[in-house]
């Protein structure tokens, strides 16, 4: 926080001046900060008599050696695993390798059912589960809560969630409350070579560049990770591990919050992170009303409708489609590219679907040098050639 020296303090009102947030204002002589500040310190810097500094919050070094293992949480809905469960399984395998740890994931649902096999067959060591009817719907709170417990008592050393509705509202409760650092939204972690530290990297500045964050003072190392960027975890038929049940204590869920309805948000309906085969759109559609063959070639092979930043830009679908790097990250068995030039932007969004398709008028368009099969065409005429072949 920001701390006033009053005996250093003149009164001359200089970083009241400075202070482009409108956070100091000058009281009988004396500077008040308020709620505005942003800690930016430009006031610190020009006060002429160092009356002004920023105290940093103190807190005691931990022990970091006493931290182990990598815990995973395993989002379900329903009795299902979100499926970036898989992904995160294989991730922390893959972190567990290079620091010789445990694999952990931590399993909250109303009945476990067929879960506990399914973490297991994916590469979990140990489950800790609570299953209890007053957790379904029950609140990120009420999450925080339960796992924050369970981490003060067995001190993972890296804590990872996927970055879903849940993830990224109950990850930041939970850091908050075992006093360590969070990384959202990780599209890569690894583990540092020398210092054994998680290295976690993440898109920043609206995706311009990728920003690698450490976490070195405080354990557990938190991170939520996108979805479909990692590969999910291969299933080992008969795999078991140990499983350790979590004591319920009801002060976790008096979180004075209410369930009230599930309603599907418009990123849930436009289905296209979950489907098998995405038929996405860009500029070259070129106008909405085309978009039309889209759909219908999407309901003809059971897929959903993708795409192009160009295409939403221009207001012809919205953003849940939009594929890329400031959209949703996607990996089906087939995507089809139609009128999508390839950019970047739009590839990373997409290079790991199984088969990818690509149709675009300019046979030098980028997105042919990662499209498996080609059409070198115009949409408007191939698509509703492929609808015919298919009806
Ligand atoms: P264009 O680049 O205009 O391409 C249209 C293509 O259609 C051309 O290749 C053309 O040959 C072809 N075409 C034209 N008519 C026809 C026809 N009748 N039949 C067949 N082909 C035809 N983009 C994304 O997609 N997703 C993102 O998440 C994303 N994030 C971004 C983040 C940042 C920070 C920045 C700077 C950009 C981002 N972009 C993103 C934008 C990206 O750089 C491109 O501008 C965008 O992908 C272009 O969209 P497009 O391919 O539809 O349009």
């Amino acid at each position: 926080m920001l701390k006033l020296i009053e005996e250093l303090c003149t009164g001359c009102g200089m970083c009241e001046d400075i202070c482009s947030f409108g956070a100091i204002t000058m009281d009988d002589g004396l500077p008040v900060i308020g709620d505005e500040c942003t800690l930016c310190g430009a006031c610190v810097d020009e006060c002429p008599v160092s009356a002004l500094e920023i105290e940093k919050l103190r807190h005691e070094k931990e022990d970091l050696s006493q931290f182990k293992g990598v815990w995973v949480f395993a989002e379900n809905r329903r009795g299902i695993l979100s499926p970036v469960v898989n992904e995160l399984l294989n991730s922390a395998r893959g972190l567990a390798k290079d620091t010789g740890a445990r694999v952990s994931a931590v399993l909250l649902c109303e009945k476990a059912e067929k879960m506990v096999e399914e973490l297991w067959e994916h590469g979990a060591d140990d489950i800790y589960l609570l299953e209890d009817k007053e957790l379904v719907n029950c609140s990120d709170v009420t999450i925080a809560r339960i796992i924050s417990d369970l981490a003060k008592d067995k001190k993972p050393e890296i804590f990872i969630a996927g970055a879903s509705s849940m993830g990224r509202s109950m990850m930041p409760r939970l850091a908050a409350r075992l006093k360590t650092g969070l990384t959202a939204d990780c599209t890569s972690l690894s583990i540092g070579v020398d210092d054994n530290h998680l290295y976690q990297t993440r898109p920043a500045f609206g995706g311009n560049i990728m920003a690698t964050i450490i976490c070195p003072d405080s354990r557990p190392q938190m991170a939520t990770v996108r979805p479909r960027v990692m590969q999910k975890a291969k299933r080992v038929a008969g795999r078991k591990g140990e499983l350790h049940t979590i004591e319920k204590k009801s002060i976790w869920f008096n979180s004075g919050i209410n369930f009230v309805s599930f309603l599907e948000s418009e990123m849930e309906k436009a289905r296209v992170g979950e489907v098998d085969i995405v038929i996405s759109g860009g500029r070259g559609m070129g106008s909405p009303d085309n978009f039309e063959l889209l759909y219908e070639l999407a309901d003809l092979l059971g897929g959903a409708v993708g795409a192009s930043r160009g295409a939403v830009d221009d207001g012809w679908i919205t953003y849940p489609h939009q594929v890329g790097q400031t959209g949703c990250t996607v990996a089906p068995k087939v995507y089809i590219a139609c009128g999508i030039s390839g950019a970047v932007q739009h590839l990373v969004g997409m290079q790991g679907s199984e088969t990818i398709i690509a149709i675009n008028c300019d046979e030098h368009a980028p997105i042919f040098n990662i499209a498996d099969i080609g059409i070198v065409g115009n949409c408007m005429e191939i698509i509703p050639l492929l609808i015919n072949q298919l009806k």
